[in-house]
């Protein structure tokens, strides 16, 4: 079969990321489609002709676009989409059928998997949506597309009107046996970085995916953590290094430390090879200890994000995060006393939120000084607790999932309006953005830390543009 996968162009000018649970607009980050550049390669092992575009990375238009679909002419479109960006993506659909109404359309979202009857019937011209491991459940929507039926983790349209949805995860046993993405369908990494752009050869990587926390506002809270093994991993670094030069790496896993021997396996390796690459990781405060902060730097690792939320031990434990406002405050401590970089977020509006935990949070921050910081506002993204929370409360007033920005609140709390919450995430901002301190405790790190000079000048101008210009808008 002839597939064409695409990435749909920015929104608005704006870079979109769509990949697994981060489903966002990011004016700072232009991210590899992972997950498309991983099913290509299933897809071609199993002997289809594949074409992709990444229209948000290269930055092309729907004109583009629907010229190179005409050229292409495949039997299937595959396409990512998100919730804020949903009309803007799916329009691809209908640039399709005008093209030809016998290519079918598949669009994977993980954000929208618990409101699949409203995807569908919002974009009348998608015939499959994917909600379960893409990775499984394509490849069998290709291998049976004359009857789909029976196929976990899908849905599709039975006829006109009937939207059958078979929730069953579909999910994938084993990751080590997932090929290498197909990297060599893009026509370069030059576009890609991440929050800031370095010059250095970049890529997103998984090497393992969900998380069995149960943080009450994330999607993917009680998933089936699956790892992927030290040398499959090692293998992919190995091939991104000899054919691409790469340089820097973000782990792009919900919870990279989840298994601490594994992690010290892997960076053994990246050692043991001098892979030379730098790396980031997306990680939780109770997962790392001195020993590990140590082995990951000593293989490159330059820094790692972690969800600290609140500096309130009671919206804390409200939230599930299981996690206490010490462990936070110990791992920042350490993560920097070897040279890390620490960039944690932080949520205001999770239940029990009130001015003071805000400020709570706001000395937190002032006191444990990470190195950056990311405000946003509490999402309720359908299908978690904090949606059920927010309905049974009363306090979901706009129920439309195309307004779920991390930067404008929909959804309030019991003692604060998303008015309120929009200042408190402003407020906080400008809180650290003028204290002096945190500047001197960078520059410290820069001065011990010479290599990260040119990131620290490019990171400072993006504050300033970001804080002034855009009022923290789009971006994190
Ligand atoms: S730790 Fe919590 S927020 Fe992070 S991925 Fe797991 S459930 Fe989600």
């Amino acid at each position: 079969m002839k597939i064409m996968l695409v990435n749909p162009p920015r929104f608005e000018g704006l870079p979109v990321i769509r990949e697994e649970r981060c489903e966002i607009t990011e004016r700072y980050s232009v991210l590899e489609p992972y997950s498309l550049l991983q099913l290509a390669a299933i897809l071609r092992d199993r002997g289809h002709n594949i074409a992709l575009l990444d229209a948000n990375g290269f930055d092309y238009d729907y004109a583009h676009v629907e010229k190179k679909l005409a050229d292409v002419m495949p039997d299937v479109l595959i396409f990512r989409f998100t919730p804020t960006t949903f009309d803007h993506d799916t329009s691809i659909c209908a640039i399709v059928r005008e093209l030809n109404p016998k290519i079918k359309t598949i669009g994977l979202c993980w954000t929208l998997n618990k409101v699949p009857k409203d995807v569908m019937d919002s974009v009348p011209e998608l015939d499959y949506y994917a909600t379960g491991d893409y990775e499984t459940v394509v490849p069998s929507i290709i291998e049976k597309i004359s009857d789909v039926s029976g196929i976990g983790g899908l849905v599709w349209r039975s006829g006109k009107d009937v939207i059958i949805n078979t929730p069953t995860r579909g999910m994938i046993a084993n990751l080590d046996e997932l090929p290498i993405p197909a990297y060599d369908l893009l026509d370069s990494l030059d576009p890609y970085f991440i929050n800031t752009p370095t010059d250095e050869v970049f890529t997103i990587m998984y090497t393992s995916r969900g998380c069995p926390y149960g943080c009450i506002y994330c999607t993917v809270a009680g998933t089936v953590w699956k790892p992927r093994s030290a040398e499959s991993v090692m293998k992919e670094l190995r091939y991104l290094k000899k054919k691409y030069n790469v340089k820097l790496v973000s782990f792009f896993d919900e919870t990279f430390t989840i298994d601490k021997q594994r992690i010290m396996d892997i960076c053994r390796a990246m050692v043991e090879e001098k892979l030379d690459i730098k790396w980031y990781c997306n990680t939780r405060a109770n997962l790392l200890d001195e020993e590990l902060i140590i082995a990951m730097r000593d293989a490159g690792c330059r820094g790692m994000s972690i969800g600290v939320e609140s500096g309130s031990q009671k919206i804390l434990d409200m939230a599930s995060k299981r996690i206490t406002v010490e462990e936070a405050r110990n791992v920042i401590r350490l993560a920097k006393k070897h040279g890390l970089k620490v960039l944690c977020s932080f949520i205001f509006g999770l239940p029990g939120e009130t001015w003071d935990t805000v400020d709570e949070t706001i000395q937190f921050v002032k006191n444990a000084l990470p190195t950056g910081v990311q405000f946003n506002v509490a999402v309720p993204y359908p299908g978690t607790e904090l949606h059920r929370w927010a309905i049974e409360k009363g306090l979901l007033k706009e129920t439309g999932w195309r307004h779920l920005y991390q930067h404008e609140s929909v959804v309030g709390t019991e003692d604060m309006s998303p008015e309120d919450l929009n200042k408190a995430r402003y407020m906080a901002y400008k809180a650290l953005y003028t204290y002096p301190i945190w500047y001197l405790e960078n520059i410290k790190h820069v001065l011990k830390n010479p290599e990260d000079f040119n990131m620290a000048v490019k990171y400072s101008i993006k504050i300033i543009n970001n804080f002034v210009l855009h009022r923290m808008e789009h971006s994190h």
